[in-house]
């Protein structure tokens, strides 16, 4: 197993009296493809937020590469590698399928110190060079053919690709997404898949929330399950296909959401 690259001690968040995320304790190893499960309302999507700094917890920490990550933004959290998809995908709509790709943050230098000519030169490099990986990584996420349409008008499915494209703009090391094959159709799924495998292989390191099944057994481990915001088990696939309470919960039963 790879070394820690994300671990939370006691993470603890609550919603009035209802406590989402109770006492979570966890690690991602580096190069892993790891499952999050649980039922609707276990806590998986609040882990998440705070997990990115979309969110500040009451209670526990998060490290990233073994540095405090606790009450970091989710910018400055992704400048350290840490990018994430939604469980909705927001895309603005009326941007074609590029733009919303070229807008993605990127791993780029900041400001410098530049006279008005240098500067316009500067920004035209740029936007070139942000134009060009931007084409790259749509080409890979299969969306090469829809740079133009509008992000509104492509299929849930596609709308999840692109998500992960966006996310692929940062170049982070690992990625977090929350239900990426849910309300996709088989065959977007499986190029879903396909490049989250190709991916990994490259050493890029998942998180993945996901309720099917069937997906998370063929494709994650480790696999964590959280119940009413407390983790119930931790364990590779093979242990979880082998875990009765799992079994019970969500093996032979349709998940819906
Ligand atoms: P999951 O992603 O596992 O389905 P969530 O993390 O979305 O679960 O939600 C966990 C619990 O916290 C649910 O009971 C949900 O209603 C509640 N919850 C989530 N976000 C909020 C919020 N912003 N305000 C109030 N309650 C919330
Ligand atoms: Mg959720």
């Amino acid at each position: 197993m790879g070394d820690v690259i994300l671990s939370t001690h006691g993470l603890t968040r609550s919603f009035g009296s209802l406590k989402a995320v109770d006492d979570v304790s966890l690690e991602i190893h580096a190069g892993s493809i790891t499952g999050l499960i649980g039922p609707n309302g276990a806590g998986k999507s609040t882990l998440f937020n705070l997990l990115t700094g979309a969110l500040k917890p009451d209670a526990g920490s998060v490290k990233l590469n073994g540095q405090d990550a606790s009450g970091l933004s989710p910018d400055r959290l992704f400048a350290l590698g840490l990018g994430r998809t939604f469980q909705i995908p927001r895309p603005f709509a009326r941007m074609s399928v590029l733009e919303n790709v070229m807008i993605a943050p990127t791993a780029q230098v900041g400001e410098t110190v530049a006279g008005p000519f240098l500067r316009r030169a500067r920004m035209r490099e740029q936007e070139k060079r942000i134009r060009e990986k931007a084409f790259e990584v749509l080409d890979f996420m299969t969306l090469g053919p829809l740079a133009d349409h509008p992000a509104g008008k492509i299929s849930g499915g596609q709308m999840k690709l692109l998500e992960l494209a966006r996310v692929l703009m940062g170049d982070p090391a690992l990625i977090l997404l929350d239900e990426p094959a849910a309300g996709v159709n088989p065959v977007l799924t499986e190029t879903l898949i396909g490049k989250i495998e190709e991916l990994n292989r490259q050493g890029k390191t998942f998180l993945i929330i996901e309720h099917d099944m069937d997906f998370v057994m063929r494709h994650c481990d480790p696999v964590i399950a959280l119940a009413e915001g407390k983790i119930v088990f931790q364990g590779t696939s093979d242990e979880a296909l082998a875990n009765p309470v799992l079994l019970d919960a969500y093996l032979g039963a349709t998940v819906d959401d």
